[in-house]
């Protein structure tokens, strides 16, 4: 006889937040900047394009460097004792 209840009080936290699915709600999330809008930014070192959120993209401008050439330099850098594996590993 709640149940209705219930329902309402969900419908309403919804509302204010658009993101709320319900108790229990968290149905995976695996990618939470979706809602960024993402810009085309053409990465300095390898030149390709890459999506980026746009305020990385704003805040990087033409010296945008794509993670992947990032974690290179870093390597680089950091003079590989480390094997060459874990090549295409991604850090969340
Ligand atoms: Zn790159």
């Amino acid at each position: 006889m709640s149940r209705r209840r219930d329902r309402e009080r969900v419908e309403a936290m919804r509302g204010l937040d658009p993101d709320y699915r319900g108790f229990r709600g968290h149905a995976s999330e695996p990618n939470r900047s979706a809602n960024a809008p993402l810009e085309a930014v053409t990465c300095s070192v390898c030149g390709r394009k890459r999506n980026v959120p746009r305020g990385v993209a704003i805040a990087r401008g033409d010296a945008y460097v794509c993670s992947r050439c990032a974690d290179q330099a870093a390597e680089a850098t950091a003079d590989a004792d480390a094997g060459d594996e874990a090549d295409e590993k991604q850090s969340p």
